[in-house]
């Protein structure tokens, strides 16, 4: 059985304090919710919060012996040098973090981030042992010219490039994010995550063998909130879910862990 991963992305929220104010209440929250505890210690579920690089020293100390990922928004290829304002993997691995999230729709779009430069990314990462959660998802207007897995098809096999399939299986997340879904209310439904989620678990395959696209965990993300949350993770070929909006108060992120409890 794959394990569940259960991870929140602050985006631009949650500066240094407000990091110090949720951490406080969550990991309190978390480690008292003895389903949750239980779920993390057997091996069956990992939460995971996402912050921004400002905020990650605080948040690695304010979780203090509570049981939560913490990782980068974004790195860098680069271990050093003449890159304002970016952050590079040895930074995020001083800080305490195991993992990166890597082609968030926001970078992908906003920032134009291409997916050469996202296959870089992902090497440096896994050069330096972070965990990559690689992001992949359509545009609106794709998904309606009936383009949604080729676009898919596309950014995953560039950014997958070249990767050996132990180091796939062992080392990447995949996050299924339409863009047309993230921040909008619209949420994905449950068949149409399902049937993408699965489309990705078969391109793996085909890809690199059976037996790593049967370890991958693949996470739904886009308007994810507690309400949702288990009719998501009903579903066969997802493993979890990446969650903005409604990661950014202790109170909802954790209700969300909870509905993911098995
Ligand atoms: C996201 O930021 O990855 C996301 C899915 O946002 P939201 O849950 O707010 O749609």
């Amino acid at each position: 059985m794959r394990k569940r991963f259960i991870a929140g992305n602050w985006k631009m929220n949650n500066g240094p304090s407000a990091t110090v104010t949720f951490m406080d209440k969550f990991a309190t929250a978390l480690k008292s919710s003895n389903e949750i505890i239980s779920n993390i210690n057997g091996g069956k579920m990992n939460v995971a919060v996402f912050a921004p690089s400002i905020s990650l020293c605080s948040a690695v100390k304010a979780r203090g012996d509570a049981p939560v990922i913490v990782g980068g928004e974004n790195v860098h290829w680069e271990k050093s040098g003449a890159f304002t304002g970016e952050i590079s993997v040895p930074m995020l691995k001083e800080v305490g973090c195991t993992h990166v999230i890597i082609g968030h729709s926001e970078r992908r779009h906003i920032f134009r981030e291409t997916d050469e430069e996202l296959h870089k990314k992902i090497l440096a990462a896994l050069d330096g042992g972070l965990t990559p959660v690689l992001c992949t998802g359509e545009l609106l207007e794709e998904r309606e010219a009936g383009k949604a897995f080729d676009v898919i098809k596309n950014q995953l096999l560039a950014d997958l490039k070249d990767l050996d399939p132990q180091t796939v299986a062992d080392k990447i997340i995949i996050a299924y994010e339409p863009v047309w879904a993230i921040g909008t209310g619209k949420t994905a439904s449950k068949e149409d995550a399902e049937e993408v989620c699965k489309f990705i678990r078969k391109l793996l395959g085909d890809t690199f063998g059976e037996g790593t696209a049967a370890k991958v965990l693949i996470l739904y993300g886009g308007s994810v909130k507690p309400e949702n949350t288990a009719d998501i993770l009903s579903q066969t070929d997802i493993d979890g879910v990446l969650v903005g909006g409604a990661s950014l108060k202790p109170d909802s992120f954790l209700a969300i862990a909870k509905a993911a409890v098995r």
